[in-house]
């Protein structure tokens, strides 16, 4: 006899346990299985993000940020310090206790909600039934009306550099127990930049290997420009165009091979980073018969709507289409359980904001100038440094830069680009804008605090009619 619920989610990240909690918000009888084990050995709750990805790799971002500052700027301050030294124990200890309090809320929410949790590897079989090897021993059977995937991704692994002691995904990253004198990525991406960072502020020569030859391509080309100039002067050694063909690990490092516009060449480190992507965690997820279809690269094929097109089966998050964002997975996680409830679920996929912690942040919303380029859009763009903000300057992060981009005729925004002090924040004015149809003088005379970074945001949208009131325009 298997049980049965109206919601079975399989996967407890960002996009499954928003699915779960708002299934129940609304009314439904939901259960969630989910196969992940904390360090501890026990089941841990809230995927990737909570685990090993996002809120970890923040805690050690702050840490490494706290020290950096002691040697970077808290001299411009007038404080001195001696023989300031980091506790590599220390630091992990404490990120592992943050990851350990947010994983623990995940099990109390669903508490809370009522939610089952099961424990162990989920199989989605046809007639909607879902197999639990669960972690307690047995297997057991369940099924529902309705189920949502969210099964989440994993860390690409390349054939020449296998996972190990010395070579290692973000996991290993955020785990290590010295700081590496040398430190080597693969990959100038989100992850390669922000665990990059980490230990080139603790202390590590840290060396990127970047195949493309456009350092952020994905991002505005300003905002790569400006941004690697401020990661040039950290000492973060960005090569690019930098083609990895080998890897051996010796007595005396990871030896890295790679070819770039000089020709071939090595460089050897302590350890290695590799941060080339991800992809979706669908391997052993479906039995034969079932009718949810993946594409080429593994992933969940999905309507607008997150349906796979086989009856009441649905998925969301990193295992299929879109950015690989834990924020864009809540949106979908939310939506679905509302289309499931007949309410109008909805995700806006042109306002989802980017953003990569390094320092300076980095942080977008919508098209770059390069796309309205390529999509023969009219556009105008207005920007505004942070140099020329008081409150920026006085905080000794003078880096980076807003710019607004409107469209030439109607000046609705199309999008927000920024570089600098906390525009993780900053950027939601972007979005904010962008849902509610705002144009560039909207928020042009929308009143900003004085002194504060947002005034970046509004004298860039004043710059996109030449208005801007702290610099020449
Ligand atoms: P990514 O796609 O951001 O970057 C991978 C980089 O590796 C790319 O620049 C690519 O050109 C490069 N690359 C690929 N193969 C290579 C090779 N053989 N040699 C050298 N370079 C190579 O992927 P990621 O950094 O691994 O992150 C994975 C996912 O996790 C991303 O989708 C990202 O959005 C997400 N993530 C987001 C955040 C955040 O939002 N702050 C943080 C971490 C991860």
């Amino acid at each position: 006899m298997s049980e049965k619920f109206d919601v079975i989610v399989i996967g407890a990240g960002p996009a499954g346990y928003h699915a779960a909690i708002r299934a129940a918000q609304l009314g439904m009888k939901v259960a969630c299985i989910d196969a992940a084990l904390g360090k501890d050995g026990k089941p841990a709750l809230g995927g990737t993000c909570l685990r090993v990805g996002c809120i970890p790799s923040k805690a050690l971002l702050d840490s490494s940020r706290q020290f950096w500052n002691l040697g970077h700027i808290f001299g411009e301050h007038g404080i001195t310090t001696k023989d300031a030294a980091i506790d590599v124990g220390t630091m992990v200890g404490r990120k592992d206790k943050i990851v350990k309090q947010f994983t623990g809320g995940i099990a109390s929410l669903f508490k809370a909600n009522k939610i089952t949790p099961y424990y162990g590897f989920a199989v989605l079989h046809p007639n909607k039934v879902v197999k639990v090897a669960q972690h307690e021993g047995g297997e057991i059977e369940l099924t529902a009306t309705n189920i949502i995937i969210a099964a989440g991704s994993d860390s690409i692994e390349l054939p020449f550099a296998k996972f190990g002691e010395h070579i290692v995904d973000n996991v290993g990253a955020l785990d290590f127990t010295a700081v590496p004198k040398r430190f080597g990525v693969i990959g100038a991406g989100v992850i390669g930049l922000e665990l990059g960072s980490v230990w080139n502020r603790l202390g590590a020569e840290v060396t990127i290997l970047e195949a493309l030859p456009t350092f952020l391509a994905a991002a505005d080309a300003e905002v790569g420009k400006v941004s690697a100039r401020e990661f040039k002067k950290q000492k973060l050694d960005i090569r690019l165009g930098a083609k990895v063909s080998a890897t051996e690990v010796k007595k005396d490092g990871v030896h890295v091979t790679y070819t770039d516009d000089k020709g071939e060449q090595t460089i050897v480190v302590d350890k290695l980073l590799v941060a080339v992507g991800r992809r979706a965690a669908t391997k052993n997820l479906l039995a034969e018969g079932t009718g949810v279809k993946l594409d080429a690269r593994g992933m969940i094929e999905v309507d607008a709507h997150c349906h796979t097109g086989v009856d009441g089966i649905w998925a969301v998050g990193d295992c299929v289409r879109g950015p690989m964002l834990a924020h864009k997975g809540f949106e979908e996680g939310i939506a679905v359980a509302e289309l499931i409830a007949g309410l109008p679920g909805h995700v806006n996929f042109d306002t989802i904001p980017w953003v990569i912690y390094t320092e300076p942040e980095i942080a977008w919303v919508g098209k770059t100038e390069e796309q309205l380029k390529a999509d023969g859009v009219p556009y105008k763009a207005g920007s505004f440094p942070f140099a020329a903000v008081g409150r920026a300057v006085a905080m000794a992060e003078p880096a980076g830069f807003v710019k607004v981009l409107a469209h030439a005729e109607t000046d609705r925004i199309l999008g927000m680009h920024l570089v600098g002090a906390n525009v993780s924040e900053l950027v939601h004015e972007g979005v904010l804008a962008m849902e509610f149809k705002g144009s560039a003088e909207d928020l042009a005379r929308i009143c900003h605090a004085h002194p504060s970074l947002s005034e970046a945001v509004h004298d860039a949208a004043m710059a996109v009619d030449k208005r801007a009131i702290h610099k020449a325009n």
